[in-house]
Formats: structure tokens, sequence, C-alpha cells
């Protein structure tokens, strides 16, 4: 429980570029709800994206919002009828909570309830902040060799446990990701722990394309300047065939093209990144040669499994982390996850009291 004295520091974007720190009343759990106190939040491109611009497609900050949706923390306080946590359980948050009621939900696809609220989309509140309520079945308790930070990157790591599952990724496939980003990082290690046997990866930045040789990409392609066609002949023989799983994690138009033109015929093309809201794609090509192209959104049911991959080391998403702040210093870490700087890939902000 927090003391009496215990304030609920928060980092709130109140509108474009205005992001201020200021104490929030401490939320108190309601039935089949938990407090928790936060330990750590990884920063999304979509928060910063909020925070630069005020919106993503329809979803509008109209009413000041606390930020960051990829958090863990600590179990401070239980709602009545809380039966598999305790306080002082260690617990990553799953942020979207679904209705449980609905089409989507009854189908396990609760990524897709129309219903759902989900931490830092307008206009729910997000986690940065030293104490959040949340629904504790959407809660997943930490065993002891899973870090705070672990936990937090079990939010991204997920992405890309969906988009893989979407991608039909098995043993021995053959894997092309584009984009070297947290997103395309990610997506690239649950490819090889889900038992690709070849991943290439693409990007415009060698840097973060040394990354993900570092993480364990077995080829990777700096696609600037290059013709998508051309690019596809070299994806191929990079992997010494054609991709049967693409996933494109750049939002870039050349990219998704890219995907059509390299997957193999009757292989999946699966689409995460976010870009422009209408794009000029080689669709008759994907049709002839009967690529599936599927998008994804968000993840559903992945995070018991994203967080088995990470006890049992079968997926080290730590080497992800190049920059760690304070809740105190939460605009200098926007700011360096805004500009990138010094190769910056995730930027984690502690908001537990101790280091
Ligand atoms: P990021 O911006 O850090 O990474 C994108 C990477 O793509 C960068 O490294 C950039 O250099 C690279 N890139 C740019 N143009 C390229 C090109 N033509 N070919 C190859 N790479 C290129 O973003 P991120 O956090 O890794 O997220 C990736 C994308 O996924 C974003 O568009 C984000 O909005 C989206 N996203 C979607 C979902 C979903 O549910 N569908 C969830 C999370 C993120
Ligand atoms: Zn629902």
């Amino acid at each position: 429980m927090p003391a009496a004295t215990d304030t609920n520091l928060s980092a709130v974007l109140y509108s474009v570029k205005n992001l201020r720190l200021e104490e929030r009343p401490i939320p108190q759990p309601g039935p089949n709800e938990v407090q928790i106190e936060i330990q750590e939040v990884g920063i999304c491109g979509s928060d910063v994206h909020y925070w630069q611009r005020g919106c993503i497609g329809d979803f509008v900050v109209k009413a000041p919002m606390v930020l960051g949706h990829e958090p863990s923390g600590i179990v401070s306080a239980l709602g009545d009828g809380v039966k598999h946590l305790k306080i002082g359980d260690r617990v990553a948050i799953e942020p979207g909570v679904p209705c449980r009621m609905c089409d989507w939900c009854k189908e396990g696809k609760y990524n897709l309830c129309p219903d759902i609220t989900f931490s830092a989309t307008p206009p729910y509140h997000g986690t940065l902040t030293r104490y959040y309520v949340h629904a504790a079945d959407f809660c997943h308790k930490l065993p002891d060799n899973v870090s705070f930070e672990e936990g937090a990157l079990l939010e991204p790591l997920s992405v890309g446990l969906h988009a893989c599952r979407r991608a039909n990724i098995t043993l021995g496939s053959h894997v092309l990701v584009c984009g070297a980003g947290p997103i395309g990082l990610v997506s690239m290690l649950c490819a090889k722990a889900m038992g690709a046997s070849k991943v290439v990866v693409t990007d415009i930045s060698d840097s973060r394309l040394k990354v993900a040789r570092d993480m364990g990409a077995d080829g990777t392609i700096n696609v600037g300047g290059k013709e998508p066609k051309a690019l596809a002949a070299e994806v191929i023989a990079l992997l010494e065939r054609a991709p049967n799983s693409s996933i494109e994690c750049s939002g870039a138009d050349a990219s998704i093209q890219l995907g059509i033109y390299a997957t193999k015929a009757g292989g999946t093309f699966v689409l995460v990144g976010m870009g422009a809201a209408e794009v000029k794609l080689p669709l008759i090509n994907a049709l002839v040669r009967e690529v599936d192209v599927r998008g994804i959104f968000r993840y559903a049911n992945c995070y018991p499994t994203a967080l088995e991959m990470v006890a049992t080391g079968r997926v080290n998403v730590k080497p992800l982390i190049t920059h760690r702040y304070t809740l105190e210093d939460s605009l200098d870490a926007f700011e360096t996850a805004r500009t990138g700087a010094g190769g910056a890939i995730k930027v984690m902000i502690h908001c537990g009291r101790q280091a």
C-alpha cells in the first residue's frame, strides 16, 4: 500500500508538445482490479507521436492524458475479488482491457474489441505514473528471473509474436523483416524463437542494421535508394530462396512494395508498420502468386507466451534498451526517443522510487 505521504507523480500530455510532470491523485482499485506501483515503462513511437502531433488517425488527445503503455510494476493494493495476485507480486501489465462480451472478445480476437480501453490511447490515461490501477486479469505475474525492464518489453514483444503468428512462421521458415526499429527487431527475435532458419532484415540505417545483426539477424540489407523489384531479387539471393513469410515494420510505401515482390508464391505478407493511409501497391502481383496480405493490430493472447519466451531464455530482449531515465526526467527521455540521439532504440523510464 502507498504510504500516506506518497504522491503520484505522472507524465501528462496536455496538448501538442506540451508534456508536463504533475502530481495526480493515487487511484484506488475497484472490484477485480489491482493497484500497481509502476517500476518501468518503455517509450513507444506512438507516445512520441501523440506528444508531437496530438493525434494518431482518429484518436485525438482532447483532454490531458498520462502517456505510456509498456509497463511493469509491483502489486500494491487489491480490489475485491482478486484471487490470482497478492500484494508484492511483480507483474507485467497488458495495457489493453477489452469488454469481454462482444463477438471479437468471445472469438479470442480481443485486440479487435470496439470497446477496448488501451493505456495512453485517448481518452484513457497511460502508465507513466507512480501508481496505476488495472484489471487484475490483464496483469501477468513475473517469475523472479524476469526483470521489470523485461516485463515492460513484453508489450512490443507481444506485437512481434502476434505478427509472427499471423505470418505462419514455423520451423525452417525463411523470413524477411522490413525495418529494424524496436518492432522489426522483436519480430526478428520471435521469428528465430519460433524456428525460422533464416531471417533477413532491411532498414535505411546502417547502425540499426548492425543492431539487427548483433541480435541474431542472418543477413541485412540497406535498402536506401534501391528499387523494390531489384531489392526483392537481393532478398531472395541472401535468403537463398524467397521468404515464406515477410513482416513489414517500417510503414514505408517502398518497403510494402518490396514485401509483396519478395514473398514466395503462396506465402504470407504481414503489415505491421503504419504509414500513409493509402498506398500504391502491386496487388496483381500478390493476386497471381497467391501471396496472402494480412494486417495486425497490437496482439491478443500473446503476453503469456512472450513471458515464457523471455523466462526460458529463448529470446533476449535486453539489448533493445539503449537509454534509461527516471520519471522525473521524462522530458529528456522523450527528447531522446524523438531524435534517436545516441543510437536510441528503446528508451526506458524508471518510475519506481528506488534504483
Ligand atoms: P521505428 O520508427 O523505430 O522503426 C521503423 C524503422 O523503419 C526505422 O529504423 C527506419 O529507419 C526504418 N525504415 C524507414 N524506411 C524504411 C524502408 N523503406 N525500408 C526499411 N526500413 C525502413 O518504429 P517501431 O517502433 O519499430 O514501429 C514500427 C512500425 O510499426 C511503426 O509504423 C509503428 O506505428 C508500427 N506499429 C504497429 C503496430 C500494430 O499493431 N500494427 C504496433 C506497434 C507499432
Ligand atoms: Zn469486446
